[in-house]
């Protein structure tokens, strides 16, 4: 199955189940998914191994006149947005000038619609470089990944394709001292023959003591919503979803769920 990939810099604005009406930030190109990731289940596919990718991150100048552009095109016509978001075709914190181009949104954020949140969705894997935390830190919503509580759950959904392990992740998560939003898409899936199940008892204990751990603002728990390079991804029901935020709460941490 292959991937839903946003062709523009700036794409919608889209009514999103999480953000409200939001207008879409792609760093990565245009027709590649980037990322430090291969999520199993990502709705833009496999991601191209570092070897073969073509490396044509959209420059900063075009990102911030794209942006004002539609920015200025929504506000001509009366409309309004209510966060701007980087997300799009894989992981926006590894385009180079991810830090200026978070200052220019936000710049540009506050000269058209400032009520907006600038919203950055991240896998986390480059909070080990303080200039990516500072960045994020800049962002309204800074929700950072978090889907497994083992390694080995965290190796086979995720799938990273650079060297990183979950302790590293969560040790610079560690380094925001909350101020941040967990987001976990929790799944089912046969993969080559084998199950990969983030919602097992073991795997939900040992997620819910690292979230104790790094005490987020708020954990964002969320389903499938569309179709994933590989068709043995079940959608987790709302019963299951429901249970699973009980349990946060009962953790003493605000949850949101996003059936
Ligand atoms: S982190 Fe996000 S973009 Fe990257 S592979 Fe996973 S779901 Fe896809």
């Amino acid at each position: 199955m292959s991937g839903f990939l946003f062709e523009q810099v700036v794409f919608g604005p889209i009514k999103s189940r999480r953000l409200g009406i939001s207008l879409g930030l792609n760093l990565l190109p245009e027709d590649e998914k980037h990322c430090t990731f291969n999520c199993l289940y990502c709705e833009c596919g496999w991601t191209v191994p570092i070897n073969k990718r073509k490396l044509s991150f959209p420059p900063r100048d075009t990102i911030k006149s794209e942006l004002e552009n539609k920015l200025k095109a929504i506000s001509g016509k009366g409309s309004f947005i209510d966060a701007i978001t980087f997300a799009g075709n894989g992981e926006p914190t590894i385009h180079p000038d991810f830090c200026t181009v978070m200052k220019d949104t936000i710049g540009l954020r506050n000269s058209y619609f400032p009520d907006a949140k600038v919203v950055v969705l991240s896998n986390g894997t480059m909070t080990n470089n303080s200039h990516i935390r500072n960045a994020l830190m800049m962002a309204d919503i800074n929700m950072l990944k978090l889907d497994a509580g083992t390694e080995e759950t965290f190796q086979k959904l995720n799938n990273p394709i650079i060297k990183i392990t979950l302790q590293e992740i969560v040790d610079n998560y560690k380094k925001f001292n909350g101020n941040f939003i967990v987001q976990t898409l929790f799944t089912r899936i046969n993969y080559k023959g084998e199950i990969i199940d983030n919602t097992q008892p073991a795997e939900l204990q040992a997620w819910l003591n690292i979230l104790k751990k790094l005490k987020p603002a708020l954990v964002t728990i969320y389903p499938i919503a569309r179709d994933a390079p590989i068709s043995e991804v079940e959608k987790i029901s709302p019963g299951v979803l429901n249970k699973i935020g009980k349990m946060v709460e009962e953790a003493g941490l605000k949850v949101e769920i996003y059936n």
